[in-house]
């Protein structure tokens, strides 16, 4: 059964992501965007675009859907991608959802189950325990298995609902705490407890498996860079980690999917401590913000083969066929102030230029004189580079990181640049608490090159008229004071200065 036609029920780059893969396979796209996003380009990569009032309205969708005789519907990621109620809603009016399974979805949405599942196949979890129904019952349970304990969302994602706690007197306040938060965020208040493993890796591992059983793995992804529990750079294959280690995680990660029948593309989450052990800690029912790391590698398209598998198709390549090639690294390029506690930053796009070279690929939605708006995630773009190997792409990285100009919006370029530079990062040694150090680090290095804003302004001023004195041959500097020679040479340094930090407005 093959689609004639797509719908993408989200926006941004993953609309646009999906809009293209699907062409590619020769289908026709439908679009949605809300009254917020009417800018928003990804509109254009389809055949047709409709206004929705939220990208969550199911109803909505499915009418959009209906109407426009869509066979299929791509969630992306986020919104509706792992609701089991949307999954159904599609099967119901016989729309193809791209994706696993309602069953699946069940299963996986509910981190509670999804551990028991992960240990019913026989893959190590984190110790600790089912959802909780009580806060009482809950601290017996922390002190059985020994503080720090991290309090955990049974519906959770993004990062929310989550609270470390490491000893008895904040265990009541923090327990309320994430729920309540659990509750608001997700509609589900129900907490479970793990273990609180001390400066763990965060490593993954993408699967792809067809509706007749068959599934492969395509290796990891090391996102031990995080900020509140949320990624910002992910590469593959993971710096340092043992090759058995590697091949462990791998078949661990196809156990569990296959436990709960997985089908369609999916990631299995773990953490890994200092000694190499490793912990299942949940599975993403969906395509990742970070999957193309795994697609630089390993040269697979998963949502061209997410497409395919909804199609009925039966997986044509074979784990001998997956080859890891070279490494790739992914920078989450967001509309935020890293000088200003990395405060979201919306607004127009005045100038916007993406680097070019080979190994380098940016998902993104912007373009010059575009609006960000403040509802959304703030995720601008991602700028994925592959190189031969772990250095070559660090150095490609910082050239292209270079290249990319965004202005008009405060961004997170700077702090990469600063990040691919510490030797620690260099080493490899980065775990899910390193980004503590790395701010203060930061700070530092920030107030020690510090520049007034009034300077800077003066400066892009002063050098946009040279500039301009310049091109029409003309010798007549303009100065703040009269002294052209010495503004001429100050406001030049400066300008470079900003250039270096890619803030220049
Ligand atoms: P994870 O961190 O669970 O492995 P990703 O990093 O790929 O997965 O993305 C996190 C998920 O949470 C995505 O589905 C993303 O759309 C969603 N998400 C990210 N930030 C937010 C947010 N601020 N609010 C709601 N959902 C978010
Ligand atoms: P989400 O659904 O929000 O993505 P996860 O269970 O995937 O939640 O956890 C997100 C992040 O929180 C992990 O990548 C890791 O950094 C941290 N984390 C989760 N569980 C633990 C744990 N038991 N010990 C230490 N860190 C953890
Ligand atoms: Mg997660």
């Amino acid at each position: 059964m093959g689609f004639n036609k797509i719908l993408v029920a989200n926006r941004g780059e993953i609309a646009i992501r999906v809009a293209r893969a699907a062409k590619e396979l020769g289908k026709k796209v439908v679009a949605i965007y809300t009254p917020q996003d009417r800018g928003g380009i990804w509109r254009y990569f389809a055949d047709e675009a409709y206004e929705v009032s939220s990208y969550l309205n199911i109803d909505e969708i499915i009418y959009v859907a209906k109407k426009s005789k869509s066979d299929a519907i791509h969630p992306g990621y986020g919104f509706l991608s792992e609701k089991e109620e949307f999954a159904k809603a599609c099967e119901q009016e016989k729309i193809k959802f791209i994706g696993p399974s309602p069953e699946s979805l069940m299963m996986s949405g509910d981190k509670a189950i999804a551990r028991i599942k992960a240990q019913e196949a026989g893959v190590p979890v984190v110790p600790g325990s089912d959802a909780l129904e009580s806060a009482e019952k809950a601290l017996k349970v922390a002190k059985s298995i020994g503080f720090p304990v991290l309090l955990k969302a049974a519906g959770g994602g993004g990062g929310k609902g989550m609270r470390p706690v490491f000893s008895e007197d904040e265990f009541f306040h923090l327990f309320r705490q994430a729920s309540e938060e659990a509750k608001s965020a997700f509609g589900d208040p129900r907490i479970y407890i793990e273990k609180y493993i001390q400066e763990p890796k965060h490593i993954e591992i993408q699967i792809l498996g067809d509706e007749y059983g068959n599934m492969i793995y395509l290796f990891e992804r090391d996102c031990s860079l995080q900020r509140r529990n949320q990624k910002v750079i992910e590469e593959s294959p993971s710096p340092l980690l043992p090759n058995d280690v590697r091949l462990k995680m791998c078949e661990s990660a196809v156990r569990v999917m296959k436990k709960i029948n997985y089908f369609n593309a999916g990631t299995v989450e773990f953490i890994v401590d200092k000694d190499w052990n490793f912990y299942f800690i949940e599975i993403n029912a969906r395509i990742q913000v970070e999957h193309p790391v795994t697609e630089m590698v390993t040269g697979v398209d998963l949502v061209k083969r997410q497409i395919k598998i909804a199609e009925g198709e039966k997986l044509d390549i074979s784990q001998e066929d997956v080859k890891l090639s070279g490494h790739a690294m992914e920078f989450r390029i967001y509309a935020e102030d890293p000088e200003n506690d990395f405060m979201p930053s919306g607004g127009y796009i005045s100038f916007y230029k993406e680097p070019s070279m080979p190994g380098v690929r940016c998902d993104g939605w912007l373009y010059s004189g575009c609006q960000v708006p403040s509802q959304y995630d703030p995720l601008l773009l991602k700028l994925i580079v592959k190189g031969e190997n772990r250095e070559e792409t660090i150095r490609r990285s910082l050239l292209a990181l270079e290249e990319l100009k965004i202005y008009g919006v405060k961004n997170n370029i700077p702090f990469f640049k600063f990040v691919l530079n510490l030797e620690e990062f260099r080493k490899g040694e980065i775990n899910t608490w390193s980004m503590k150090s790395i701010l203060e680090k930061y700070k530092k290095w920030n107030e020690e090159s510090h520049v007034s804003d009034s300077l800077i302004l003066l400066g892009a001023y002063l050098t946009s008229k040279n500039i301009q004195a310049e091109l029409n041959g003309r010798n007549e500097y303009v100065s703040a004071n009269g002294k052209a020679s010495l503004w001429k040479v100050r406001s030049w340094k400066i300008a470079g200065r900003i250039e270096g930090r890619g803030q220049l407005k």
